[in-house]
């Protein structure tokens, strides 16, 4: 069932909390072999407007499609795609769009366990061309990473992982007045979570552990 679409741009925390449970109930149907919204219906189905209930930023890698790992049809997820599920200005645009125009109430950052992008960051590999820029967000995340936490190297890149996404959603709130606004009124939330690729299942990270902070922190400058 698809949460009811909140009048636009009036979403509340109880949207966004409907729209995490829709993801989970789908999350555990994917994970089940249960799915059921493969079939999609073909093109003339398709609404004029679309109406979706959640925002993804999550990695390009081509083992993480995000409409099967949550068993979505189409019109359900606005979706961005970028190695590393980084919030390059593009993606902090797309997801302001969303939140703003199509009154979607929850944004979600979904990183993934054997990240090729956040691993490269903490091998510190080189890397040509625009893969750097790509990267470069990335690296804070890497080092943050590798300066508290000295597991092995399986366990610093599972740590990275979570490090990224939780770098994302700062860059996110520092970027985008608009999420940050919706935020601190408390009608959007923003939620961090990672796809295990050997499990299929998702965990949710939740907020930001210093959201507050950095919601009243922007709000200052
Ligand atoms: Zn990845």
């Amino acid at each position: 069932m698809k949460p009811t679409q909140p009048e636009l741009d009036r979403a509340t925390w109880a949207d966004a909390d409907r729209a995490w449970r829709e993801l989970e109930a789908g999350n555990r149907r994917w994970v089940a072999g249960e799915l059921q919204n493969v079939g999609f219906a073909p093109p003339s189905a398709a609404e004029d407007d679309q109406a979706p209930f959640a925002a993804i930023l999550s990695c390009s890698d081509s083992r993480t499609p995000v409409e099967l790992i949550f068993d979505r049809g189409i019109g359900d997820i606005f979706t961005v795609r970028v190695a590393g599920n980084a919030a390059h200005t593009s993606g902090v645009g797309s997801l302001e769009y969303g939140v703003a125009h199509l009154g979607i109430p929850l944004v979600v950052v979904l990183g993934h366990t054997g990240c090729g992008a956040v691993a490269a960051a903490v091998d510190q590999t080189p890397v040509d061309g625009a893969i750097a820029r790509i990267v470069a967000p990335i690296a804070a995340a890497a080092e943050h990473a590798r300066e508290h936490h000295d597991g092995d190297a399986d366990a610093l890149l599972d740590f990275a992982i979570e490090a990224n996404v939780f770098q994302a959603m700062a860059d996110l709130i520092r970027r985008s007045a608009i999420i940050r606004d919706r935020l601190y009124d408390r009608r959007i939330k923003l939620v961090g979570a990672v796809y295990d690729l050997h499990t299929g299942w998702v965990r949710l990270l939740g907020a930001h552990p210093q959201q507050d902070t950095l919601l009243t922190h922007q709000a200052a400058d």
